[in-house]
């Protein structure tokens, strides 16, 4: 069998982004000289006459410090366009306000629960039809585009929480040839790891909340596309239906970006060193995660991504009572939902994140009792493994370790 070539900077963030990743939306403010953002909360602007005003009328339509955070998001995807959104979700539902009643879409099964909820919830009952589907199998796939004729395919890739990979641009060649758009959620890899635009997407989107914010102090969500149609009319969604951000969190995202290069590298690092670790623990019956040669689609990770982020997901060998004293007895990790923090995260899918997925589709993707997430953070990875182990060590109280 022939060998996928193998990305060569793999683990290597690509040399530019470092520096777009800083400079990105900066810019100086021409009255004061101010080298940081401007925040600028005011709601309305003045005008020189009726209809005459310059460039900004009402911040719902349009703000300085968001226009500036916007500019950044589509730089940094490389994309022509950025639009930021209140939350993840909100950028989810304005991609939804692209469709109409009767239209099908294919999303990944293991698609972000809160996408699920939105699709399945409010999208549904408005006569929307979503189908659930394995999207690793390009067969199954192109025979679905066929069936349904969606006119969205909505994926993530590596998904959460057992990070499995789609081929990106396998997925963008067939939405190609039948005529439909491709959206990628791209929260796990963020630009700095993966570019769906370039591999073929229509749309990119990102909950800002994880990785771009990388504090856990902003929710936020963006958009991305190089489509000036599409761009228009996501642009004139945000707009008519509001969910935008406030000017304070433009500029803590403005300020979180500056450091989204060197945070990924790190991330990056400390994940597969994690990830090793796990391996090789007792205690652990198999991890997860697509920076491993173990993993399935480990030789496609490497073609598309430039890293496999901070998330590592592990099945634990034990009882559910000892597992609890496992996330009880972590001093870094902290248990808690959500992802892609400078502090290290530790979550039980199936009572937390996933808790609200029908058991048997839980069971179906892997989502059992004894999956554990880890999301991990930009400490020492020595710290981190120190932490797990003593973790392990209470829990199994020393037995067969
Ligand atoms: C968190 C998350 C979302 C939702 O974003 P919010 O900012 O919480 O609204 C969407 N997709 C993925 C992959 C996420 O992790």
């Amino acid at each position: 069998m022939e060998q996928p070539k193998l990305n060569k900077r793999y683990m290597a963030i690509e040399d530019h982004d470092y520096t777009r990743a800083v400079h990105a939306g900066m810019k100086i403010d021409e009255s004061s000289g101010a080298v940081a953002p401007v925040i600028v909360t005011s709601t309305t602007f003045k005008q020189k006459a009726p209809g005459q005003h310059q460039g900004y009328d009402y911040s719902r339509a349009d703000n300085p410090t968001r226009e500036q955070l916007e500019v950044a998001l589509g730089t940094l995807e490389h994309a022509a366009h950025g639009l930021a959104f209140a939350s993840g979700l909100a950028a989810v539902h304005a991609v939804m306000g692209l469709l109409k009643s009767g239209d099908h879409v294919v999303a990944v099964d293991d698609v972000y629960g809160g996408t699920r909820r939105l699709f399945e919830k409010i999208w549904q009952p408005l006569g929307l039809h979503f189908h659930f589907l394995d999207l690793r199998d390009l067969h199954d796939f192109e025979h679905s585009l066929i069936e349904f004729q969606p006119k969205a395919v909505w994926l993530e890739s590596p998904t959460n929480p057992t990070l499995r990979v789609i081929d990106l641009q396998g997925v963008a060649r067939l939405t190609k040839k039948h005529n439909t758009l491709l959206v990628v959620d791209n929260t796990f890899a963020t630009p700095m790891l993966q570019k769906p635009l370039r591999l073929g997407a229509d749309i990119v989107l990102h909950s800002s909340t994880k990785y771009l914010s990388g504090h856990t102090d902003v929710v936020g969500g963006s958009v991305m596309t190089n489509d000036q149609g599409l761009y228009e009319k996501l642009k004139f969604i945000q707009f008519a239906a509001g969910a935008v951000p406030s000017p304070f969190d433009c500029y803590l995202l403005l300020r979180s970006l500056a450091t989204l290069a060197i945070r990924m590298e790190k991330h990056c690092y400390n994940a597969l060193a994690v990830a090793k670790y796990l391996e090789s623990h007792p205690r652990v019956s198999s991890v997860l995660y697509p920076g491993l040669a173990s993993h399935p689609q480990y030789q496609l990770a490497m073609t598309q991504m430039l890293g496999s982020s901070g998330m590592v997901s592990f099945y634990f060998d034990g009882t559910l009572e000892q597992l609890t004293t496992f996330f009880q007895s972590t001093h870094l990790f902290v248990l808690a939902e959500s992802l892609g923090s400078t502090k290290s995260l530790m979550n039980h899918p199936a009572a937390m994140t996933h808790a609200s997925v029908d058991s048997v589709v839980r069971e179906k993707l892997g989502i059992t009792d004894k999956l554990v997430r880890l999301s991990i953070g930009i400490e020492h990875p020595e710290d981190l493994k120190q932490d797990l182990n003593q973790a392990f060590e209470k829990a199994c109280s020393g037995k067969n370790l």
